[in-house]
């Protein structure tokens, strides 16, 4: 039975941690943390690790798989149940193909929320995108967009790019790419959720490079971390949608019971347990919902 601690660490992010296997291949384990506006709370919401972990495999599986329509995607879903993965972390954690991850936040907006919103506001523009007159928070674009942002140090907020900032940085080929394969995947995740009653809003994917240099999806997948998820019953443009996300967690927070002003550069308190509850609910609301599946997933 092989041990975590058996594994070199390399890396946390602010859920993720990520440790070496061997030279090709790593354990990348999702952990119960969750963030609000870029501060890692002290409070775990329980399960959450699990959650994302399944769902994302979900959708490795259905984007990886052959469809009538759409090519599989490169993926670096090696396998969520192996004797590698240490008993510990089992069931919150992948062996997943070792990649150079590309510095890009590769976003696709199909509707205005978030950062969109408020760069929609400024200049009628989404990271260069020049968008129609008229459009309001959570409105439905004309197309679906690709919206990169830079990858923002611990602590930061990741900041909107245009697509030639991205091939100024990558090269215009694989800025090319990472577009296509963005918007690609988001119409599947989008036209998937539909089926299931739900809008996918937007997503945010993470991409590496494989040996030939072409992109393979990482990282975890249209999960409520990296997605906004609305409940097509109830859409209505003109105000912030409820979403299977960190909703009831950034609402405490901003409420005054919270007592935290998130300028004020101190990190956040403590969750009471209702609002820790009421976020675990919505997790496991998400991946039922979307997968038509039992909480937990049968091992
Ligand atoms: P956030 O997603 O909130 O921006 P983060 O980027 O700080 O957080 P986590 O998601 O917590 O990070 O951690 C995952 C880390 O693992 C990221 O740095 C991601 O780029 C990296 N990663 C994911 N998949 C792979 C892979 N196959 N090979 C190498 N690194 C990977
Ligand atoms: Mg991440």
């Amino acid at each position: 039975m092989v041990a975590l601690s058996s594994y070199r660490h390399l890396a946390s992010g602010k859920v993720r941690d990520l440790y070496e296997v061997d030279d090709e291949t790593l354990l990348l384990v999702a952990s119960d943390r969750i963030s609000a506006f870029d501060h890692v709370l002290s409070t775990p919401i329980p399960d959450k690790g699990r959650v994302l972990t399944a769902m994302s495999v979900f959708w490795f599986e259905l984007l990886g798989g052959t469809d009538v329509a759409a090519p599989p995607v490169a993926h670096h879903l090696i396998a969520a149940r192996d004797e590698r993965i240490p008993e510990e972390v089992r069931g919150r954690a992948l062996l997943v193909r070792r990649l150079e991850m590309v510095p890009v936040e590769c976003v696709a907006r199909g509707y205005l929320a978030g950062s969109g919103t408020a760069d929609y506001r400024r200049d009628g523009t989404v990271c260069g995108v020049p968008l129609p007159d008229g459009l309001t928070e959570a409105s439905m674009l004309p197309s679906p967009i690709f919206t990169p942002a830079t990858k923002a140090a611990q602590g930061e907020h990741d900041e909107n790019v245009s697509f030639e900032a991205v091939a100024a940085t990558v090269g215009p080929e694989l800025a090319g790419a990472l577009r296509d394969q963005t918007l690609a995947i988001y119409a599947r995740g989008a036209a998937y959720a539909a089926s299931r009653g739900l809008i996918l809003a937007d997503t945010k994917l993470e991409f590496g490079l494989s040996a030939e240099g072409t992109p393979v999806l990482g990282d975890e997948v249209l999960t409520p971390d990296s997605s906004r998820f609305w409940p097509a019953e109830g859409y209505e443009p003109g105000h912030v949608q409820p979403s299977f996300d960190k909703q009831y967690v950034r609402e405490w927070l901003t409420s005054p019971a919270s007592g935290w002003d998130r300028h004020s550069g101190e990190a956040p308190p403590p969750l009471p347990d209702e609002v820790i509850a009421a976020t675990r609910e919505r997790y496991i609301e998400a991946y039922t919902r979307l997968t038509g599946r039992e909480w937990p997933p049968a091992v």
